[in-house]
C-alpha cells in the first residue's frame, strides 16, 4: 500500500477519534523510522513514550518472537514465567512489594483508585474515599480517570462521572494540608512531571510535605509514572530523584518497549489489599508483553540510567540555545519547549515533519521524548533541524 491508500481507509473505517499527523509510517530501526515513500525520518517521539529501547532493538525483538513462538498467552488461570521474573525485577527496582499486571496507563490508574478506596474501607469503614489528585493532570480516558484528571476540557459530554475526586492546585502546600484535615481522603494522586498538562515538574518542598501528610494521616500516596517511569527522566521511576516512597505506583508506556503492558506497584502497607478475586484483567500479564518487558529493563542498568541523565541534560543545554526558546521544563529524556509569543508549537511539529523529525506536543509547549537509546549524534541532528526551523519560522 503506499501513504495515500491508507489513509483514505483509515478516514472511512476508523473512529475519527485522532487528530493523526499527516504521516503513514513504515519501518524504524533504533531512532530512525521510514514512511511508505522511503523518507526517513528522525524519532522524537517514542510512540509518545513508549519505544524506550527504539525500533526493533536486537534482545527485544528476540525476546518477543521467542515467547510468541513457545506461549502467547495462558490467562491468569495458570502461573507464568514472563510475568513472575517482571514482577521480581520491578519490586526490586521499585523496592515496592508486589506488582499486578494491566493493559495500559488508564487501567493501571483505574485499580489503583479501587485499591486505594479497598484499603481505606477495610481499615476505617465507609466515608473515606475521596481521591484527591492535581489541576492539569492526565491519568487516562476511562470514566473514572477522566474524573481524576484535573483539565476542564476532559469533563463533557460523558455525564455523570465517578464521583470522589476533586482537583487541587499543584504545589499549594496550604491547599493540600486544608483538604487533607477534613478527614475523607483516602489518596492523593500525582505525576511527578505532568507529562500531557505541559511537561511541568512538581517542586521538591511540595512532595515532601505531601510525602509527610500522607504518611501520617495513612493517606495512601500514589503516583502516576505512567510517562515518567521506566528510565524516561534518568532515574528508573521519577520519584526517586525525590526519595519519596509510594504506596502505589501505576505503569505504563515505557514499560513494554512498544508493547501493551500496565502495572501496579504496592507498597508495604497495601501490598495484601487486594485479594483473591478483588481485581482482575483478561490480558493482565501476557506473556509476550511481559517477555518485552524483560528485555526492557534489562538494559536499563544504573549506567543506562545515567546516560539518560547525560543526554537529557545535553539536549536540554542545546535547546535553551534555540532562537526563539523561552524556557525548557521536565527531566532527563522527557522535555517540554515554551516558544516566544507567537510561535506555535504545532507549526514547528508540522516543519519538523517536512525536514525529517518527528516531535510532539503538550499544551502550548513542544514536547520530547526520544527513545532512551538516542545517540549524542542523533541529538545534534535533531537539534539542527530545530534550529533551522526556528531561524526561519
Ligand atoms: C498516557 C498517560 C496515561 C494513560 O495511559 P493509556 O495507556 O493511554 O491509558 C495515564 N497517565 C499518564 C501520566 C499518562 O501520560
Amino acid at each position: 500500500m503506499n501513504s495515500q491508500q491508507i489513509k483514505t481507509l483509515d478516514h472511512q473505517h476508523i473512529a475519527q477519534t485522532y487528530g493523526r499527523f499527516d504521516l503513514a509510517l513504515s519501518h524504524g530501526k533504533g531512532c530512525l523510522v521510514w514512511d511508505f515513500e522511503g523518507k526517513q525520518y528522525l524519532d522524537f517521539t517514542s510512540g509518545i513514550g513508549t519505544n524506550s529501547l527504539g525500533w526493533a532493538e536486537e534482545s527485544w525483538v528476540s525476546a518477543v518472537v521467542n515467547q510468541a513462538s513457545k506461549l502467547q498467552h495462558v490467562s491468569n488461570l495458570f502461573y507464568t514465567e514472563p510475568a513472575a521474573k517482571l514482577s521480581e525485577k520491578l519490586t526490586a527496582c521499585s523496592g515496592l512489594k508486589r506488582a499486578f499486571f494491566c493493559n495500559s496507563g488508564a487501567e493501571a490508574n483505574e485499580g489503583a483508585i479501587k485499591a486505594a478506596r479497598k484499603y481505606s474501607f477495610d481499615k476505617y469503614g465507609k466515608g473515606r474515599y475521596t481521591i484527591i489528585s492535581l489541576q492539569n493532570s492526565f491519568h487516562g480516558r476511562t470514566i473514572s480517570t477522566l474524573s481524576a484528571t484535573g483539565q476542564d476540557t476532559f469533563h463533557q459530554f460523558f455525564f455523570p462521572f465517578t464521583e470522589g475526586f476533586e482537583h487541587l492546585p499543584a504545589n499549594d502546600i496550604s491547599a493540600l494540608k486544608t483538604r487533607l484535615a477534613q478527614g475523607d481522603v483516602c489518596g492523593v494522586m500525582i505525576e511527578i512531571v505532568q507529562g500531557e498538562g505541559g511537561i511541568f515538574t512538581l517542586e521538591e518542598e511540595y512532595l515532601a510535605t505531601l510525602q509527610q501528610l500522607c504518611a501520617s494521616q495513612d493517606i495512601l500516596l500514589m503516583i502516576d509514572e505512567v510517562q515518567t517511569g521506566i528510565g524516561r527522566t534518568g532515574k528508573f521511576l521519577a520519584y526517586q530523584h525525590f526519595n519519596l516512597q509510594p504506596d502505589l505506583v501505576t505503569l505504563a508506556k515505557g514499560l513494554g518497549g512498544g508493547l501493551p503492558i500496565g502495572a501496579i506497584l504496592f507498597g508495604e502497607k497495601c501490598q495484601n489489599t487486594f485479594g483473591k478475586s478483588d481485581h482482575g484483567s483478561t490480558y493482565g500479564g501476557n506473556p509476550v508483553c511481559c517477555a518485552a518487558a524483560n528485555a526492557v529493563l534489562d538494559q536499563l542498568t544504573p549506567t543506562f540510567l545515567a546516560d539518560v541523565k547525560v543526554k537529557g541534560d545535553k539536549l536540554r543545554a542545546a535547546l535553551l540555545n534555540l532562537p526563539k526558546v523561552k524556557s525548557v521544563s521536565g527531566l532527563g529524556l522527557m522535555l517540554g519547549i515554551e516558544f516566544e509569543e507567537g510561535i506555535k508549537a504545532t507549526d514547528v511539529v508540522n516543519q519538523g515533519i517536512q525536514k525529517g523529525l518527528l516531535t510532539l506536543t503538550a499544551k502550548h509547549k513542544l514536547r520530547l521524548l526520544p527513545p532512551l537509546i538516542i545517540s549524542h549524534e542523533q541529538i545534534d541532528e535533531g537539534v539542527k533541524i530545530l534550529k533551522d526551523i526556528l531561524q526561519k519560522i
